[in-house]
């Protein structure tokens, strides 16, 4: 029989577990059509970068639902992949040609892409490894990768399906253009930075008289795509001006003044000037009034020919040429700083511009209504419940969602322009000939799609839609869709669309929406501040099972969570506990043999009674809490019970028991509780678990009705028949009275292994107390102790401490506890020692040439120490005082 070695190394039996359960095919379900599954589509992971805290998160509250139901005999499915991340991956390759010097263009599609794909295989490599490393117990044999045939099959399935339904189309819209990756943004990928900029106040001058209207911009540039000036209609000082037309400053054009309720009369001068081709507002202002639209950039941001003069002007080069015009023809009236908030690319921090664009989009709104419904009537319910309402304020305002991205890493879209007759072939395989002239002359639209449209189909194209296959029968729709709740609507929104749509069934059953890791001040963890905890530092340094303890235990849904050194820390404190109380139970396993079904025993001793009824307790709450997906809080009690009532309390009692090999042991109650709590804390702690778990099993002689591992070990459940509330009730009063009697000994400063007197008083517990005298005796040590009913007690004049309890009154002697003379010649030979100190320190700081020469923060410190000191002589004689007149106490 193997030795469990003294220390927990988490690193030696990490990886050994993982492969065991690997090797068992214990990841993998099996269809049980007379079983309901349950299933998690793990949200798939971006090939880019390195996981973080947040990805670790992720895989651990899903490995915790995971185990726990497959524990519970469901057969469980976690589907896990990753995504290829359309423009974030095209940045990373593209920086790292231009480290060579090269640009995509120069190497050409083909190349890049291929390039590309092979940067997606070494990532998907370390992802899978990582993921393996946090103990993620995924079925990897049905891994998936968006750009795989099966997931591309589908996304061109619901592409034309769209399509052919109307609700896919090709139209000049606003968007987030970045000029350097030259393609649309969805919003999710820009990132809004508050700049410091001016709002420029320009005169637009009247064609019919010499007069002007004044409006406000932050872009000048811009003035060049004007179609029209704007006021309110109920704005008095424009009304008479409705109806005029104005001369573009710079370039002479002449445009209308128009009134629409859309403008603020509170921004700037109350005329707005109108640029539908930049601007989201404007442009909607513009399709009221079918003003043109004049896109005045091109895709790199330099000004083109209908900037005029200015064409080929970088946009901000543009933007100073255009002001010094208007400062010279005198139509710059004044410029006033201005604070707003401007979009950037989130991957590579360009400005974005607003701008009108050809573009592919879905027209969402016939799809929201179901997705609406499907939440709204609870057929899909969202954790925590605060979201559905943002939910529905996103869904009920939904805007078209442009699909298209001027990439070259993604699904191409599936629409093949005909040279010809110029007819759009849209089409799930790639068309030999277009069907509108049958011409060979077809070319493919360059375009990729959005990287979220292939992730909204996530849930049923990972399980093979749309072929009718057997896991897209049993496992869709899936169970729990665990994601972070800021991409509640870019993702989760989405794919109950898209879900709707294409199954006509909801794809999950749960939102469960995390929340983000926060430092342990709860400060963002951000590299400029330094307080970024990697997942391998923290696994290097604590374990696998403590950083995903410490990652979940107290959180809850939709929360934030504050992680820093002294939570993983306490984690591994935790699995250190469970380790040494396991080795004390497994030697006294090897000296002791258990007789063979003891374990089905039922406790005769009040103490045997406790931590049964209590484990008991445990499990149902335990139980209640996963149920409701509060596995922060469940973990904290598994966490309370373990640590402190069967560590601390339990096994404490026991030693006592086996010491004296007193009859009957508590060996059958110990390895029951240890076992059961190893079960209970598997789904957070796989690894520990299973290693102490296959120690005890090796040396309990009915071993071989146990299963292969304690991930295929149901979850523990509760067994009211073991239910004793009055041996609760006893064995809480002597907690309370040994945890009394503890605080007067270290009040009174007494020695260790020095006994004190202890009377007991009580009624109703009266026997109860009585068999667990030995108890108080040893763990409080106290001698004599006395437990007696009420009417029993007499008055002394003794002094004495009296504490009343919950169920008895504890009366402590006080003659005889404290060494006096001792503790009094301790207490003044270490004040001695300070006043020494503080008389040096003194002489030091009133020393002229010392504070002359001393830069100031040595000074600071002398001075602290020197109050610090202070303080401490302060309480030492207090300390003193007090032992020479205990009574004070009292
Ligand atoms: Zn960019
Ligand atoms: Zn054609």
């Amino acid at each position: 029989m193997s030795e469990v070695p003294k220390a927990y190394e988490p690193g030696k039996i990490e990886r050994k577990w993982y492969d065991f359960w690997l090797k068992q095919g214990h990841f993998t379900p099996e269809i049980d059509h007379k079983k309901k599954p349950f299933v998690i589509i793990m949200p798939p992971t971006n090939i880019t970068g390195e996981l973080h805290l947040g990805h670790a998160l992720t895989a651990t509250v899903e490995d915790v639902m995971v185990r726990w139901h497959r524990m519970k005999g469901e057969p469980t499915l976690w589907l896990p992949g990753t995504d290829h991340a359309g423009i974030a991956t095209q940045v990373v390759v593209e920086r790292q040609l231009a480290q060579k010097g090269q640009t995509k263009e120069e190497i050409g599609r083909v190349n890049f892409t291929s390039l590309t794909w092979q940067w997606a295989k070494k990532s998907r490599e370390d992802i899978r490894y990582q993921h393996q490393l946090l103990g993620a117990s995924c079925d990897w044999t049905r891994e998936r990768f968006t750009l795989d045939e099966s997931p591309s099959r589908a996304v061109r399935t619901a592409f034309v399906r769209l399509y052919n339904k109307g609700l896919i189309y090709r139209g000049e819209r606003m968007i987030n253009w970045c000029p350097r990756c030259r393609t649309a943004l969805s919003d999710l990928e820009v990132e809004h930075k508050d700049i410091v900029g001016h709002l420029y106040f320009v005169r637009y001058p009247f064609t019919e008289s010499e007069d002007f209207i004044t409006v406000a911009t932050t872009r000048p540039e811009t003035i060049l795509g004007d179609t029209a000036v704007a006021v309110n209609p109920k704005d008095k000082r424009y009304k008479k001006l409705i109806g005029e037309h104005v001369t573009l400053p710079v370039i002479d054009k002449e445009i209308p003044v128009i009134a629409d309720d859309a403008v603020d009369t509170s921004f700037g001068t109350g005329a707005l000037k109108i640029t539908p081709a930049h601007d989201p507002t404007d442009f909607e202002v513009a399709q009221r009034y079918n003003l043109p639209l004049v896109d005045i950039m091109n895709a790199d941001a330099t000004m083109n020919e209908n900037a005029g003069p200015y064409q080929g002007l970088e946009r901000f080069a543009c933007r100073d040429k255009v002001l010094a015009d208007l400062e010279n023809r005198r139509l710059l009236e004044r410029i006033e700083p201005y604070s707003h908030s401007i979009g950037h690319c989130c991957r590579c921090q360009t400005m974005i511009e607003p701008k009108v664009s050809l573009q592919w989009f879905v027209q969402t709104q016939p799809l929201a209504k179901a997705a609406i419904d499907a939440v709204r009537n609870g057929r899909v319910a969202v954790l925590p419940e605060r979201f559905t309402k943002i939910y529905f304020d996103w869904m009920e305002n939904i805007r078209d969602w442009c699909i298209s991205r001027q990439l070259w890493w993604g699904h191409r879209i599936p629409v093949w322009h005909c040279r010809d007759c110029d007819g759009l072939t849209v089409s799930i395989d790639e068309p030999l000939t277009c069907m509108h002239c049958n011409s060979k002359q077809v070319i493919q639209d360059p375009d990729v799609l959005d990287t979220w449209f292939s992730s909204a189909l996530w849930p049923h194209s990972t399980l093979g839609w749309p072929d009718d296959t057997d896991d897209l029968r049993y496992f869709y729709p899936g169970s729990v869709m665990e994601t972070g709740y800021d991409i509640l609507f870019f993702w989760v929104a989405r794919m109950i669309m898209m879900g709707l749509e294409d199954t006509g069934d909801i794809p999950f059953h749960t939102v469960y929406l995390h929340g983000l890791i926060r430092d342990e001040n709860g400060e963002k963890m951000s590299k400029l501040r330094g307080n970024v905890i990697s997942p391998a530092e923290a696994i290097n340094k604590y374990g696998i099972d403590a950083l995903r303890f410490a990652l979940t235990t107290g959180t809850t849904p939709g929360n934030d969570i504050n992680l820093g050194k002294s939570k993983l820390e306490s984690s591994r404190n935790f699995v250190n506990k469970l380790w040494n109380a396991t080795r004390f139970i497994l030697r006294s396993l090897d000296t002791e043999q258990l007789e063979a079904q003891t374990t089905e025993l039922r406790p005769q001793r009040i103490e045997d009674q406790w931590i049964d009824s209590q484990l008991n307790r445990l499990i149902i709450d335990v139980t209640g809490l996963m149920e409701q997906f509060q596995f922060g809080e469940a973990e904290q009690q598994i966490y309370d019970f373990v640590w402190s009532k069967f560590c601390d309390w339990y096994i404490e009692i026991a030693k006592i028991r086996l010491r004296n090999q007193l009859t009957p042991s508590p060996l059958p109650f110990l390895v029951n509780t240890l076992e059961k709590s190893l079960r209970l804390l598997h789904p957070v702690m796989p690894f520990v678990t299973e290693e102490l778990w296959q120690s005890l099993k090796q040396r309990l002689s009915d071993q071989s009705k146990m299963p292969s591992s304690i991930m295929i070990a149901s979850y523990p459940f509760a067994d009211h028949e073991v239910f004793a509330p009055e041996a609760e009730r006893v064995m809480d009063s002597i907690i309370e009275i040994i945890r009394s009697i503890r605080n007067i000994r270290a009040q009174y400063k007494v020695k260790p292994n020095k006994e004190i007197e202890v009377r007991v008083y009580t009624d109703e517990l009266l026997h109860g107390f009585i068999t667990q005298a030995n108890v108080v005796e040893t763990l409080a040590k106290v001698q004599p102790l006395t437990i007696l009913g009420r009417q029993e007690r007499e008055t002394t004049k003794d002094k004495a401490l009296v504490l009343v309890l919950k169920e008895a009154e504890l009366v402590v002697p006080l003659a005889g506890m404290v060494d006096h003379r001792a503790e009094e010649r301790r207490l003044i030979k270490e004040s001695e020692e300070i006043k020494g100190r503080i008389a040096q320190l003194e002489s030091r700081l009133s020393d002229n040439a010392f504070l002359s020469k001393a830069p100031s923060h040595v000074i600071d410190r002398e001075t602290q120490k020197l109050t610090s000191l202070q303080d401490k002589l302060k309480r030492l004689q207090w300390e003193l005082s007090q032992l020479m007149s205990p009574s004070a106490d009292n």
